[in-house]
């Protein structure tokens, strides 16, 4: 059988030969301590791509996402975020069993507005209530469908934020996915906020790993937490290479999944028993709902196409996500669409 078009998630990328040959080629030294070079000039490029005074290396973006937990919070305090955010729905519910936070969802579909927090903040010192400490953002937003978080509205939710004390961090696994679709230096979309992670493992292409951005301070005790989460790694500069060949060659070309998600979304809009939201395909990220009327199910319909040797995700129940990535060519979204369509016919 010839390969699945796997458009299960952008996780699913294998390196390139040519980012192999950059691994097996990288300088290393022993991270924990320090002394690893490429990792070092990993997180020197990050924290300038970021325009934030300094970057750690995390095994994961679930690491990433906790460690920021636990350095902008104290047990019991109160964390404002999104619907269907990442940290909530598929972690483990590490937020609340390590970090001990209560997580408060604001807004619809991922987004939020200045006013909703306002709204949902919790400053009272009546001992009834959990304080609020941290607000969460996530851009591009994947349950929400890849969308990218109005820039307005982040400068507007961080003003007041700030002005209230609180602490604001971005979940940025595919922020550059943003930066690519809004055509704005990727530094802008976060310069408001205190904290951001990218995940070099989802549409960047490399193997594993994310980094941490944030002050210096931040850095300092997320290395803290890195280190009593198990998350220090020693030779690491073979993994960090990878991500200084994902960043190098591999965020333009962002473009290009974006295009074919448009593809699938123009492919799959005429199909009756589907139902999709055009204004919320803006990077790589299509989701439709299986509508009672189609002759499948979101499920059997994802079994179907797995037969056919395409590979789809399910996003909740009806729904069914599709993410393009590098190896996903044009011609396999065609083909995708064209397995659909039959399928449903
Ligand atoms: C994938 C993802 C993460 C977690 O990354 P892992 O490396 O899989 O742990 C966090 N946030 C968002 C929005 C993601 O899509």
């Amino acid at each position: 059988m010839t390969r699945p078009i796997d458009l299960r998630s952008d996780t699913f990328t294998q390196p390139s030969p040519r980012m192999r040959e950059t691994i097996a080629s990288a300088q290393v030294g022993d991270d924990v301590w320090g002394e690893d070079p490429t990792v070092i000039q990993l997180q020197e490029r990050v924290a300038e791509l970021l325009g934030k005074q300094a970057a750690l290396f995390v095994p994961s973006g679930s690491m990433a996402n906790l460690v920021a937990l636990l350095v902008h919070t104290s047990p019991g305090d109160e964390v404002l975020l999104g619907w269907g955010s990442h940290c909530i729905s598929y972690e483990s519910g590490a937020g609340a069993a390590v970090a001990g936070v209560l997580f408060k969802v604001v807004g619809a579909g991922g987004q939020f507005t200045a006013q909703e927090v306002s709204a949902a903040i919790c400053l009272s010192d009546d001992p009834h209530f959990a304080p609020t400490t941290l607000v969460w953002l996530e851009n591009t937003h994947n349950m929400g469908g890849g969308r990218v978080f109005p820039q307005h509205e982040v400068e507007a939710i961080a003003a007041l934020a700030h002005q209230r004390g609180l602490a604001v961090h971005v979940d940025g696994a595919r922020l550059l996915n943003a930066a690519v679709a809004s055509a704005r230096p990727v530094r802008e979309l976060v310069a408001a906020v205190d904290s951001t992670s990218i995940c070099l493992s989802k549409g960047l292409g490399g193997p594993v790993g994310s980094v941490l951005t944030g002050s210096a301070a931040f850095i300092k005790q997320a290395r803290r937490y890195r280190k009593m989460l198990g998350g220090a790694m020693r030779q690491v500069g073979l993994l960090a290479a990878a991500g200084l060949y994902a960043l190098e060659h591999n965020v333009e070309r962002l473009a290009e999944d974006h295009a074919n998600a448009r593809l699938l979304l123009e492919g799959l809009l005429p199909l009756k028993g589907l139902k999709l939201e055009p204004d919320h395909v803006q990077t790589n990220i299509v989701i439709f709902e299986v509508l009672e009327s189609c002759r499948l199910d979101a499920a059997a319909l994802i079994a179907a196409a797995g037969q056919r040797g395409l590979l789809l995700c399910p996003a909740g129940p009806g729904r069914v996500r599709l993410v393009t990535h590098l190896d996903v060519p044009r011609a396999a979204c065609q083909q995708a669409v064209a397995i659909i369509a039959e399928l449903l016919a």
